[in-house]
């Protein structure tokens, strides 16, 4: 950490300030400068809080040299994080798209879309049993049926599950359906008391990006998991607000090549809940695949117009079969692959 002190700060108030720098077993250096003083303070800066520092008198600022997530940084492990859900790598050369609709409605449909995503060539299926809707009023999701429709659509099509946790206390019976990839939405990245709890079983995780959250507090995000015992971790970019409403969100192209470059975890992208429009999914998806996405999670429903939620961006079984087609040539052109 580098500590800058006000033109005027007295020798008292540096003395404070190495006082307190000491006592986090960070070895200050007092340096001073032709204008004023700077203090360098070398150690894990980790246990100190540069926002805290900076109420000390006599301190104009403090930075943080070191970035605050350690175990999902790519400093911390080089090579990329590969997960391996019941046999299907996500994270190596081979690029994954997961399907399925966005909520769990009945029988019928969640079988009709498991054969959809199964002749795709999709390895994975999404589907949502518990909603989080924006009004109280809308379909809230099936809730623990979902779960049970999810199972059994996984053990007939022998297709790994995806599905979203919203409360701590559904974790026992997400464990108890083996739910395949916990999905945290993106209205709960950072609820740390359940990223604790998932971080303290070893089922991977889809960590969506918070709507209005930097990639930092999102890498932040992954750290809890991670920093509580489970590094089977995979981010996943949802578009962030921002002031224009020709689509839902926007589609952080760009955070992908963060991501991926200050962290060794898979980054896949959602177009159907970035761009909201049926429309603009396939451009969305091709666009995060040549950026360098791992896989991307794609709403599609049988008969989207009848769709219980986000019916408006869900595309069709054949629909998802051309954009699997369509992101083949995109990988194959960047050096990788789909199943
Ligand atoms: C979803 O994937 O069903 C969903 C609700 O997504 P998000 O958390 O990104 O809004
Ligand atoms: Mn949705």
């Amino acid at each position: 950490m580098i500590i800058v002190m006000n033109k005027d700060a007295t020798q008292a108030q540096i003395d404070v300030v190495v006082t307190e720098l000491t006592a986090h077993n960070l070895q200050a250096t007092v340096m001073q400068g032709t204008e004023r003083i700077v203090i360098g303070a070398v150690g894990d800066e980790r246990s100190l809080d540069a926002k805290h520092l900076e109420t000390l008198a006599g301190i104009e600022k403090a930075v943080r040299i070191v970035k605050q997530y350690k175990m999902v940084s790519r400093e911390f492990h080089q090579a990329n994080k590969i997960i391996n859900v019941r046999g299907v790598e996500i994270g190596s050369k081979q690029i994954q798209i997961i399907g399925g609709p966005c909520a769990v409605e009945t029988p019928e449909q969640m079988d009709i879309a498991a054969k959809g995503v199964v002749s795709a060539g999709c390895r994975l299926m999404r589907g949502g049993a518990f909603k989080p809707r924006s009004s109280p009023y809308s379909f809230q999701g099936l809730g623990v049926q979902g779960l049970a429709l999810l199972k059994e659509i996984s053990n007939k099509y022998q297709l790994p599950i995806i599905t979203e946790l919203m409360d701590v206390r559904m974790l026992d019976t997400f464990l108890k359906y083996d739910v395949d990839i916990i999905q945290i939405g993106t209205r709960n990245m950072q609820n740390f008391d359940l990223l604790k709890e998932v971080g303290m079983t070893k089922k991977p995780v889809v960590l969506k990006r918070g709507m209005s959250a930097t990639i930092s507090e999102w890498l932040m995000a992954a750290e809890y998991i991670a920093a509580a015992g489970n590094d089977n971790i995979i981010l996943c970019e949802r578009g962030v607000r921002t002031f224009e409403t020709a689509y839902r969100n926007m589609l952080d192209i760009s955070a992908i090549l963060v991501a991926k470059r200050e962290s060794h975890l898979p980054v896949i992208v959602d177009p159907s809940h970035s761009g909201g429009k049926t429309w603009m999914v396939r451009d969305l998806a091709l666009a995060s695949i040549a950026a360098g996405a791992d896989g991307l999670l794609v709403d599609m429903h049988p008969n989207p117009r009848e769709a219980l939620c986000d019916a408006d961006q869900a595309l069709l079984p054949e629909e998802l079969a051309s954009l699997v087609t369509a992101s083949k040539t995109v990988a194959e052109a960047i050096g990788r692959s789909l199943p």
